[in-house]
C-alpha cells in the first residue's frame, strides 16, 4: 500500500483524508499531543486496520476522538459532575476521560469488551477540521508501531507506518509532544490511568477533591 502524504493546510487534502476515513481506511493526522492513527469507529474492518498497522495487542482499547460536545453525550451513558468541570477546564486539550459506555453506540471491538469508553477532544485545528469533515466517530491511538515512542511529525509517522496506512496528514510538529493524561471518571473516585502534561494537582484543583494515581502501585 502506498501511503499518501496530504497537506493539513489544504481544504481539498483534508476532504480527501475525511473521505478515506469514511471509506474505512486508516489515516494518520496531527493532534495537540502526538500524531494519531484514526479509523471509522463503527467499521470493524477499519478498526482492525489500526491494530494491524501498529501491531497493537488486541486487548488494548482505543480512544475516541471528538470535535464537539454532542458526540460525548451520545457515547457516554453518564457524565459525572467532576467530569463536567474537567471538560470545561481542559477540553479541547490533552486530557482523555474514561466514562461508562452508552450501550449500542461504540462497538465492543473498539473498547475491547470494556463497559467504559475513553474520549478526548484534541486542541488542534487540523484534527478538529478533519473530525468535523468526516462526521463519524473516529477511534485513534498514537500513530506509531506498538511499543515505539509516539510520533510528533509526519516524517516520524512515515518512518513507522509508511506502506501500512492509506495516508498521513501533515500538520507540522505537535506542540505538546507527549500522549494525553488519561483519567477514569467512571467510578466513585477519579483514577489517573496515564500521566501526561495535565497533572494530578491540576485535576484535583479543578474538581476540588482527591484523585487517585493508578499509575503507581
Ligand atoms: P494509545 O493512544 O496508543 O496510547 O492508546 C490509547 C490508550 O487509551 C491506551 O493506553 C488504552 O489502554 C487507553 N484506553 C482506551 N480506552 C480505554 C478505556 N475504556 N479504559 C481505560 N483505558 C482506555
Ligand atoms: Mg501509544
Amino acid at each position: 500500500m502506498h501511503t499518501n502524504r496530504l497537506a493539513g493546510s489544504s481544504e481539498t487534502a483534508l476532504l480527501e483524508a475525511a473521505k478515506l476515513l469514511q471509506s474505512g481506511e486508516a489515516v494518520a493526522f496531527p493532534t495537540d499531543t502526538v500524531y494519531g492513527l484514526g479509523a471509522h469507529a463503527l467499521d470493524a474492518d477499519a478498526v482492525q486496520k489500526i491494530y494491524e498497522a501498529k501491531g497493537r495487542p488486541s486487548d488494548k482499547p482505543l480512544i475516541i476522538l471528538i470535535h464537539e460536545r454532542a458526540q460525548l453525550d451520545s457515547v457516554a451513558s453518564y457524565i459525572p459532575e467532576e467530569a463536567e468541570k474537567l471538560i470545561a477546564a481542559f477540553w479541547p486539550g490533552p486530557l482523555t476521560l474514561v466514562f461508562r459506555k452508552q450501550p449500542g453506540v461504540i462497538p465492543d471491538y473498539v473498547t475491547r469488551g470494556l463497559e467504559t469508553v475513553a474520549v478526548r477532544m484534541p486542541n488542534h485545528p487540523v484534527a478538529l477540521a478533519l473530525l468535523q469533515l468526516a462526521d463519524i466517530p473516529v477511534a485513534a491511538p498514537s500513530a506509531n508501531l506498538s511499543g515505539n515512542p509516539s510520533p510528533t511529525t509526519a516524517a516520524q509517522v512515515e518512518s513507522e507506518l509508511s506502506g501500512r496506512i492509506a495516508a498521513v496528514v501533515d500538520g507540522g510538529v505537535c506542540q505538546v509532544g507527549v500522549a494525553s493524561t488519561i483519567l477514569d471518571v467512571s467510578g466513585d473516585v477519579p483514577v489517573i490511568l496515564r500521566q501526561g502534561t495535565v497533572s494530578r494537582a491540576q485535576l484535583e484543583q479543578v474538581i476540588g477533591k482527591p484523585v487517585l494515581d493508578g499509575t503507581v502501585s
